[in-house]
């Protein structure tokens, strides 16, 4: 065990958070190692083609850097470019393609285990932050034809829904972001919710629009319809009065959220709670339960997945390898964040 790489800190999550949080650990000398399962932020990379963030450019910068962009708001394209330019400008020590697996203490040293390109590879640490956030891991409505490929739980790109029949399940912002974006591409959109009426989180210049469209008639909604099963050709709903609908769709968009990789935190022993998947953190430090182990970013929020965004998660490595200044500071600051709008 003696030849395992060891650093410091090992960061799982190249994301926003996962980066800040490199460069709190840098700016004290310490040594670090950031690894991530897919490329650098690759929780933006799965964001819709050409999307703006909903805030300001100076609330998505980390370690200080300016973040510049041609309008009042970022693009995904910006924002990428953006934190590939923090990781070259801070010299950060980012391995991609990179999976933690697991953690455990051997002979009272934490061991995590890594899969790089299907290899196992073990590397000691003396902390390892979990900023794994929770994009990847979508939830399931668990019905048949879920699976088929005309099916995604991730908006990529309005385009290729011209000409189609496209259903979107959903009834938050991203499922009706997406709901206008295709009907704009000139998709035949039905919208399909299980509640009686959107989400109240729902943002402020989403709803209207979708209303007015709704009211010409050029986006059809099923509200209070559950998705009983999904064929090639058809997404069959089942309202509460029991009656069963066959909705045409040859593209399918199951927008019905997203949770934090819970079989990873347990991997590593992070105690869960069972109802709302929150972790055990001490508020100041984000340590865990389990000794060593800290968790930063939107992983913390259990389900509750619009509490923590990049405005207010950004100062979570002050809270991790700052003193008590540095904490304090952090906490005001994620304090001042204005409230996210939920997702
Ligand atoms: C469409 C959309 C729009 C949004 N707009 C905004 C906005 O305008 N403003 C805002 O503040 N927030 C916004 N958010 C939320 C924001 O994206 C998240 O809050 C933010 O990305 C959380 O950052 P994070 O670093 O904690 O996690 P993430 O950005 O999700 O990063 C986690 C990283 O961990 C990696 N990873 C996962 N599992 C492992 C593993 N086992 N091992 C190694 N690496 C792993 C992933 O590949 C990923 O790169 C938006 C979200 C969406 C979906």
């Amino acid at each position: 065990m003696s030849d395992l790489e060891h650093v410091p800190a090992l960061i799982a999550g190249a994301g926003p958070i996962g980066l800040a949080c490199a460069i709190s650990a840098r700016r004290r000398g310490i040594r670090h190692l950031i690894v991530d399962a897919g490329a650098i932020a690759h929780s933006i990379v799965r964001y819709p083609v050409g999307m703006n963030f909903f805030t300001t450019p100076e609330r998505l910068e980390i370690g200080g850097h300016p973040l510049s962009c041609s309008g009042a708001k970022a693009t995904r394209e910006e924002a990428l470019k953006y934190y590939r330019g923090v990781v070259r400008t801070e010299g950060l020590n980012v391995r991609t393609f990179t999976r933690l697996v697991a953690a455990e203490r051997r002979e009272g040293r934490l061991i995590c285990r890594l899969i790089t390109a299907a290899r196992p590879e073990l590397v000691s640490c003396d902390r390892l932050i979990v900023a794994t956030g929770y994009f990847d891991h979508a939830n399931r409505l668990e019905v048949l034809g879920e699976n088929l490929p005309h099916v995604r739980h991730w908006f990529d790109e309005a385009h290729l829904s011209f000409g189609l029949d496209v259903v979107v399940i959903g009834g938050k912002n991203s499922a009706v972001e997406a709901a206008l974006q295709c009907f704009r591409a000139g998709g035949r959109v039905t919208l399909v919710y299980r509640g009686a009426a959107l989400k109240p989180s729902v943002k402020y210049w989403l709803r209207p629009d979708l209303e007015n469209r709704v009211a010409a008639g050029e986006i059809a909604t099923r509200f209070g319809a559950e998705v009983v099963e999904i064929t090639a050709q058809h997404v069959v709903v089942r309202t509460t009065h029991g009656s069963v609908e066959l909705l045409p769709a040859t593209r399918v968009y199951a927008l019905t959220g997203y949770h934090p990789d819970f079989d990873l935190l347990e991997a590593v022993g992070v105690s869960c709670d069972a109802a709302t998947g929150r972790p055990g953190l001490d508020p100041e430090t984000l340590q865990t339960n389990a000794p060593g182990i800290y968790l930063a970013g939107s992983v913390g929020a259990g389900r509750n997945i619009s509490e923590v965004f990049i405005e207010n998660g950004r100062f979570d490595g002050e809270k991790i390898f700052g003193d008590a200044a540095s904490r304090q500071q952090a906490e005001r600051q994620y304090t001042e964040s204005p409230r996210p709008v939920g997702e």
